[in-house]
């Protein structure tokens, strides 16, 4: 119980008052909920409605803090983050809220005595899915930092409808089913109508002289949105602090609608309003090229331009700042490309609404955003068709000619001559057909760019950024990504969270750095043998998730060697396949074999029209039907694809983990986190000197982790030379002989139709150098189980593993965006 709560005002016929935080106030709490806001007579009370009630009585309990933050940083003017993403990839909120706030005990308790079972309340969570992975959770784990290092700071995005698609896996197939995760209310936003702005679209600009004789643009669309925030809080582990997530939702102007036809036409006017609401309808997957381009576009637009207004609103008409301020009073983060049109945007708020002059608005412009680069693949850089994004915003691009004069005068005046590279910086692509390139416009429009991992961020000063490099070299740092261990660990893990606390204290949840206090424990026989336990512990708990949804059985006490990740070639999930094969050949063609057996696990989304992807599902869960029912080699290895991979079950993937598959390509993967997760929780890697792999070694120590595979300038050489998969499959009879059981159907009852272009692309194409990799994998995955014949010795590398993950907190990430790049300070609040 918290010492703060002494001071609150006893109300109420209990004596409590309505946000205490003992186990009495929070029973109290849930019962009046249960009256006042679920309105169920006590004999049809059901589990989903003690979820809603205690979700809302620990709203109540966050709201107490919410409202003093956010007054305090109105009151003292305190410089704010704003944080840009289209995908906020939250998880769970309850267990995190309880979490934070330090009332799990009075929580469990308080339902007890109600005759409820706290893990049962929290399985009925729908998890809010909006986001597609990796980029997505940054931003969520971000938020978590930034109120815990009590940082004040806004989050802004979109509140789809429909998050990513839930995964079902029918006969092998991914099957995509809508997530409705609003079916049943959302307990923890609360809706914001009277905070709306207007998002027009398209239609055409128009010159005119103001009253004052100054040309102006004003801009008259063929539409008109309204954009209406919903509001989430997110509370500061152990803090008071308690900041904002801001997630707009589309609907229509109903006095525009009604303008625009005459009265006989109403039910147009109601066709209208359903039209803008599909603004927000869905999330696209991200790595899905050509679906819904336009209305991607304007729900990037949508967003930005909503968060631009509310940023402005608070700046001029709350806390009364002038313009000339807006880069002391805000720090505007671009997550990726997605919100790169606020460059643009913010320009036209200013310049055409404000009126300022062109340079001043940049100034203000550039100083006020910063962009992070998520990522290297050329297929993955956002650009727009030019006929397309002067339709539908043809202010923007009037204001984007402008901003590229600008940039290529100065690369004319800094680079004589040099015409080629005045083609290469401009904003808009000459190549196949016009195009504006949005990770341009965000780096000429920001003061700061950063990549996410060591690797990655030196890769794109060498690539694709490399002739703004080469203009604004101070421009251009790296600030390596981290995760948040109080969810990865704290929520996730309670048996390694306990037995963290006792044997180096809780310190290390809010500075992760002492968990180094853990190394000399390695050697502890009696301490890795409690760390055995925990590990076997979440491993029977995952066990019993595999069993309930797939029907598969899995014995605890073998290595659990997962990859959950998206499915994409690049992160080469059919690589790890491949050692899946390669074993299975070995036990078949050798019966006397008997290897350390291991449990296979897989898990990820598939972009629905990502056709490869999809077909790499099939393969996994192909090999995995055969393999789990031959009586010849399931004695010694099992297969399984989880479904549905997301926040809720990656609690109990992570810290299930002995081995964490990061297998990428050298030079594919920016960052990673998943990678992080693992690390933390306790699990080795093996992997390539990828994204934040590199430091991930670094940091364990290279006999802590197993490294295999070309590093990217062998990539880049062997490309150059010209890679021929061929080449590898004659010198390697094992790599041949496990294609060849694809090619035959062995794994599809003699289909051998069906997996053929999975096939064919490694054996014609591989562009992502699977087979060049192979041996080098298989290789190290016999060192794997090598080492996992002396538990003594993993168990003492994977100590070592989490006492090291320190600088994979999101708090080390955090503080440096807040030092580096944003100039925002703590703030303390008090109640
Ligand atoms: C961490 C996480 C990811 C990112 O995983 P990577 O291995 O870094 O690609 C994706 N989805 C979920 C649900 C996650 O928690």
């Amino acid at each position: 119980m918290s010492d703060t709560f002494d001071t609150e005002p006893k109300t109420g016929p209990t004596g409590l008052s309505r946000t205490g935080m003992t186990a009495d106030a929070l029973r109290a709490a849930i019962s009046d909920h249960l009256l006042y806001s679920i309105a169920r007579p006590p004999a049809i009370l059901r589990t989903e409605h003690y979820y809603r009630a205690l979700a809302l009585a620990v709203r109540d309990r966050v709201q107490a803090r919410w409202m003093p933050t956010t007054q305090n940083f109105l009151d003292l003017s305190r410089k704010v983050t704003c944080y840009l993403s289209a995908e906020f990839l939250m998880g769970p909120q309850l267990g995190n809220n309880l979490l934070n706030l330090q009332i799990e005990d009075a929580a469990r308790e308080a339902l007890a005595s109600l005759g409820q079972d706290l893990d049962e309340v929290l399985a009925c969570e729908e998890e809010p899915g909006l986001g597609n992975g990796g980029l997505g959770r940054l931003a969520a784990c971000y938020l978590d930092s930034l109120a815990t290092l009590q940082r004040p700071s806004i989050g802004y995005g979109i509140r789809y409808e429909f998050g990513i698609f839930d995964q079902e896996i029918h006969e092998g197939w991914q099957v995509e089913k809508t997530d409705n995760w609003l079916a049943h209310g959302n307990p923890w936003e609360i809706a914001k109508p009277d905070v709306n702005y207007q998002v027009y679209w398209g239609g055409q600009t128009e010159q005119y002289v103001d009253v004052a004789g100054h040309f102006r643009v004003r801009w008259a669309p063929a539409q008109i949105i309204k954009g209406i925030g919903y509001d989430t809080a997110i509370q500061g582990y152990n803090v008071t602090n308690c900041n904002t997530l801001t997630l707009f939702s589309a609907s229509a102007v109903e006095s525009f609608a009604l303008e625009a036809f005459n009265t006989g036409d109403y039910y147009r006017a109601v066709e209208q309003e359903v039209a803008a609401e599909t603004v927000t309808k869905v999330l696209y997957p991200n790595d899905e090229p050509d679906i819904g381009k336009r209305l991607r576009l304007l729900q990037q637009y949508f967003f930005v331009t909503c968060s631009l207004q509310d940023i402005l609103r608070i700046h001029l008409d709350v806390t009364c700042r002038p313009l000339s301020a807006l880069p002391d009073s805000f720090a505007v983060q671009l997550n990726d490309t997605h919100p790169s049109i606020a460059v643009a945007e913010l320009m036209r708020l200013l310049i055409d609404e404000h009126h300022l002059a062109w340079d001043d608005a940049w100034d203000l412009t550039v100083r006020t955003f910063a962009y992070t680069n998520h990522t290297l693949l050329p297929e993955a850089l956002e650009t727009w068709p030019l006929s397309l994004f002067g339709e539908c915003l043809p202010r923007h691009l009037e204001i984007i000619y402008e901003i590229n004069e600008h940039l290529l005068n100065q690369v004319r005046d800094r680079f004589p001559g040099d015409d080629d590279r005045v083609r290469r910086m401009s904003l808009i692509g000459e190549d196949g057909g016009k195009c504006v390139r949005m990770a341009h416009l965000a780096t000429v429009g920001s003061h700061f760019v950063n990549g996410v991992a060591a690797l990655h961020s030196e890769l794109l000063k060498a690539s694709v950024l490399k002739d703004f490099y080469e203009l604004w070299p101070e421009r251009f740092g790296n600030i390596t990504n981290g995760v948040t261990p109080r969810r990865f660990l704290a929520l996730s893990n309670h048996g390694l969270r306990d037995l963290l606390d006792d044997t180096i204290g809780t310190g290390w949840l809010t500075d992760l750095d002492r968990l180094r206090e853990l190394e000399s424990y390695a050697e502890d026989e009696s301490f890795r043998t409690r760390w055995r336990k925990v590990k076997r512990a979440n491993k029977a708990r995952l066990a019993e998730y595999v069993h309930t949804t797939t029907g598969i059985e899995l014995d605890p006490s073998w290595m659990f060697d997962i990859q959950v990740k998206r499915i994409h070639e690049y992160k080469r999930q059919h690589l790890n396949a491949l050692h899946i094969i390669t074993l299975y050949h070995r036990l078949k063609t050798n019966p006397k074999l008997a290897i350390p057996p291991r449990a296979f696990i897989f898990g990820g989304k598939a972009a629905p029209g990502y056709f490869m992807a999809k077909l790499m599902i099939k393969l996994i869960t192909a090999v995995g039907a055969t393999v789990n029912n031959d009586p010849d080699v399931n004695r010694f290895m099992k297969v399984v694809f989880l479904p549905n991979f997301n926040v809720q079950n990656a609690h109990l993937i992570y810290p299930a983990a002995n081995l964490s598959e990061q297998i990428s390509t050298a030079g594919k993967e920016a960052s990673g986190t998943g990678n992080m997760k693992f690390m933390m929780n306790g699990a080795l890697t093996i992997g390539t000197l990828d994204g934040a792999n590199v430091e991930i070694r670094e940091e364990a120590g290279e006999d802590n982790f197993f490294l295999f595979g070309l590093t990217v300038e062998q990539v880049e050489a062997l490309k150059a030379t010209g890679y021929r998969p061929a080449d590898y499959i004659e010198r390697s009879p094992e790599l041949t002989g496990a294609l060849q059981l694809i090619a035959e159907g062995a794994f599809t009852h003699g289909d051998t139709e069906v997996l053929r272009p999975l096939l064919d692309s490694l054996v014609f194409h591989d562009p992502f150098l699977v087979l060049a990799d192979y041996a080098s994998y298989i290789a190290c995955q016999d060192r794997v189980s090598e080492a996992w014949r002396r538990p003594e010795t993993w168990s003492r590398m994977a100590i070592l593993n989490t006492a090291r993950s320190g600088k994979f907190s999101s708090d080390r990430a955090v503080r440096e965006y807040c030092d580096e790049i944003w100039n925002v300070g703590p703030m303390s609040v008090t109640m």
